[in-house]
């Protein structure tokens, strides 16, 4: 497929006229020659917001089975792209070959997952509470819920995952699973990658007979461009994927509308990992090579990076310190995503190494080409973390702060100080579990996933993933942004008070053609009604 640096707005292709960007190679930290990709302003968003409105009613009303199959298409023609869209992603991105192989995988698991939950039809929640006429003293009317998109969904794509989250990725993915018709704003670090999966959506679109505007791809500059898609009036719903500031500034945008609408940002998120006494003792160099192993992997540039250590001091924490550290020592300068990333990296690690109370336990190779990152690692005292809130700023990056611990209750102090995780890590054994229980209830608040004796970078995409948190992991602690419940993010529900039911949804219908588990009279069915 030629790449031509132009925009898919439903079924049209449009170049931007409002200015021009190239790609870039963080590799050969150069600009990527052709094509030259025409940026969009707010003519293009009106374009595709206005399709975008016009498809809503005629796409969420089609029969699920032919959604499903719309999805399913996606993932044809992203493998239709064979190794072209892989070639490119690398080098837009840096990221290793195997990686974005991997990652294409899961992003056409992804879509076809959504494929099995629409088919599934249980995420619309259909409830019945049958009519009692003759309850007294009031009779009860016939009330039915089941749930409704929110409306067309802006997508900003993550740098981090220019395939499984990007495009046609977790968010756009779980939107068009809930019915909503999705705009991606394309995210400046992978433009002809964006390109490539959104021809891709839009052939699979026009192949399954879908309404023109269920799918749009926008290219401009992030601020003009996504504030003015934010601000549009027919956006009921935005996913978004990378810095806090980034999110913070779409989540203000949108709380300042005439209509305020929800802003699902995953953004920052340190991902404490807590080396209980047992465990330490038991195989201090094994977590030792296990830490270094997550903390390196893909440069870092993981949201589930494991960015802090914390453990009891120890002769064992001794051990573990030396064998992380000659891990460290071994692991390689990797090439960033992009030069800001690195820029931002190398920032927040002066910042750390500069911290009173902050030592530099080791450095990785050093680095000898351009956006290339330096492993890290850094230990401090549970004192000084928690007199010093900048030390739990996300470094992007293979860096990590080993924080050293008086006892168990100065290890709940820190955990009780910590902001809002996506994830925390408990290594632990039989002796242990006491520790655990203390914190677990606090870990529980903190973040989105609690996971034992692993590390926290692989996050499977699945029916009970929690990919979110508190505050600033994320902008709103009640969703995930990975597995199947992201497509909660996109609905709502809607209760409808004795409609005939001719009227009614399909899925609430007496004679539930679909075969649905509902809630009759708050008992599971699968069997008709009446
Ligand atoms: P970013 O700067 O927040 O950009 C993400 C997307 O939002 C891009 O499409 C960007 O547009 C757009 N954008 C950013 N600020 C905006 C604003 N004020 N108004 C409208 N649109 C805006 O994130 P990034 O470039 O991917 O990475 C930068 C930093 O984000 C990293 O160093 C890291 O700290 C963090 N990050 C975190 C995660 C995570 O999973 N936690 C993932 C990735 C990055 P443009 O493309 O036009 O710039």
């Amino acid at each position: 497929m030629q790449i031509t640096g132009d925009m898919v707005i439903g079924y049209r292709t449009v170049h931007g006229s409002t200015g021009s960007q190239r790609a870039f190679n963080p590799t050969l930290n150069a600009p990527i020659a052709e094509p030259e990709f025409g940026l969009g302003g707010k003519n293009e968003v009106e374009l595709a917001a206005s399709l975008a409105a016009a498809a809503f009613d005629p796409y969420r009303n089609l029969p699920l089975a032919q959604r499903a199959a719309f999805l399913e298409a996606i993932a044809e023609e992203i493998l239709q792209l064979g190794d072209a869209l892989i070639e490119r992603a690398h080098a837009e991105s840096g990221l290793p070959i195997a990686r974005l192989t991997g990652e294409r995988g899961r992003t056409v698991g992804q879509l076809h997952l959504f494929a099995q939950v629409v088919r599934d039809g249980h995420f619309l929640s259909a409830t019945i509470d049958t009519a009692q006429p003759d309850r007294q003293p009031l009779a009860r009317a016939d009330l039915r819920l089941a749930k409704i998109p929110l409306g067309p969904v802006a997508v900003f794509g993550a740098s981090n995952f220019p395939l499984a989250f990007s495009v046609a990725g977790g968010d756009t993915a779980s939107a068009l699973a809930a019915g909503a018709p999705v705009i991606v704003k394309a995210h400046s670090a992978h433009l002809g990658t964006s390109e490539m999966v959104a021809r891709a959506v839009q052939k699979a679109a026009q192949r399954q007979g879908m309404p023109e505007g269920v799918f749009s791809l926008l290219v401009g500059a992030g601020r003009e461009l996504g504030e003015a898609l934010v601000a549009h009036p027919e956006i009921k719903a935005v996913g978004f994927t990378g810095s806090r500031q980034g999110g913070l500034a779409l989540l203000r945008i949108a709380n300042n509308r005439a209509e305020p609408i929800p802003v699902y940002a995953e953004m920052s998120s340190i991902n404490p990992v807590f080396l209980l006494p047992q465990a330490l003792a038991a195989r201090p160099e094994a977590l030792a090579q296990g830490f270094a192993d997550s903390l390196a992997m893909g440069a870092g540039q993981f949201c589930t990076n494991p960015g802090l250590v914390l453990a009891i001091d120890s002769p064992a924490l001794t051990t573990f310190i030396s064998a992380a550290a000659t891990a460290i020592r071994a692991k390689g300068a990797q090439t960033m995503l992009t030069a800001g990333i690195h820029q931002a990296y190398e920032a927040g690690r002066a910042q750390v190494q500069a911290a009173a109370g902050v030592e530099q336990l080791a450095a990785g190779v050093t680095a000898d080409h351009a956006n290339a990152a330096q492993a890290a690692l850094y230990v401090t005292s549970a004192q000084t973390l928690l007199a010093n809130e900048a030390l739990q700023s996300e470094m992007f990056g293979p860096a990590s702060i080993v924080v050293k611990a008086s006892s168990v209750d100065e290890l709940l102090q820190v955990a009780q100080h910590l902001e809002g995780q996506l994830t925390a890590t408990l290594h632990l054994e039989q002796g242990d579990h006491d520790s655990a229980r203390a914190l677990l209830p606090v870990l529980e608040r903190k973040c989105g996933r609690i996971l034992v004796n692993g590390f926290p970078t692989g996050v499977e995409v699945s029916h009970a993933m929690v990919h979110g948190g508190p505050f600033p992991a994320t902008s709103n602690a009640m969703y995930t942004s990975v597995g199947a419940s992201a497509i909660d993010r996109f609905l709502r529900p809607v209760c409808y008070q004795d409609l005939p039911d001719a009227l009614r949804p399909e899925a609430l219908q007496n004679g539930n053609a679909l075969g649905l588990w509902r809630l009759v009279d708050g008992a599971p069915s699968q069997g008709a009604v009446g």
